[in-house]
């Protein structure tokens, strides 16, 4: 999780409790004043994983996901790539979303599940221009952009890839 979408805010009223909400990109957790530093660290992460199960759980199915992925095709490339399927993946763990221009088939990570719907969209976007254009060229990225949180969502995954695992990864 980037750290500039994670506000942590402590009351001296809350004893116990801890809680973690959405508020539009942004991921609150509350937390009690008297914690120590390395307790605030494990409680924010806790919070967060239990966060992301929680929406795991109302996650999109992949009907969902193709509709989706259709509605983006339509408003952002003029309807030009034509998936035929869009499904999560559980064993794809060093790519956020890979596709077969030939079947039009795309696959997502399931470790997006539970992440911000315009994140996901944006894995799916990628995707779908991969349909239309193999490589990560100019032409490729111009079409990305068109998608107007691309730049933001690249760097909220980055966030996530370089706290999960100390490295960039990409799709
Ligand atoms: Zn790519």
């Amino acid at each position: 999780m980037p750290p500039e979408t994670v506000e942590v805010r402590r009351s001296a009223r809350r004893r116990r409790t801890v809680s973690a909400y959405r508020d539009g990109d942004k991921t609150i957790v509350l937390l009690p004043a008297g914690l120590s530093t390395t307790d605030e660290e494990q409680w924010v992460r806790r919070m967060l994983e239990r966060l992301a199960a929680k929406e795991q759980r109302k996650r999109p199915s992949d009907d969902d996901l193709l509709d989706r992925a259709r509605e983006l095709s339509a408003r952002y490339l003029d309807g030009r790539a034509t998936p035929s399927s869009v499904r999560w993946v559980e064993n794809q763990l060093h790519r956020w979303g890979s596709c077969t221009p030939d079947h039009g088939t795309i696959r997502l990570s399931a470790r997006l599940r539970g992440m911000p719907a315009w994140v996901v969209d944006y894995v799916i976007m990628h995707e779908l221009v991969h349909l239309l254009v193999p490589s990560h060229g100019p032409r490729f990225w111009a079409l990305v952009e068109r998608y107007p949180k691309a730049e933001r969502a690249r760097g909220f995954l980055e966030g996530f890839s370089m706290a999960a695992s100390g490295t960039p990864e990409e799709c």
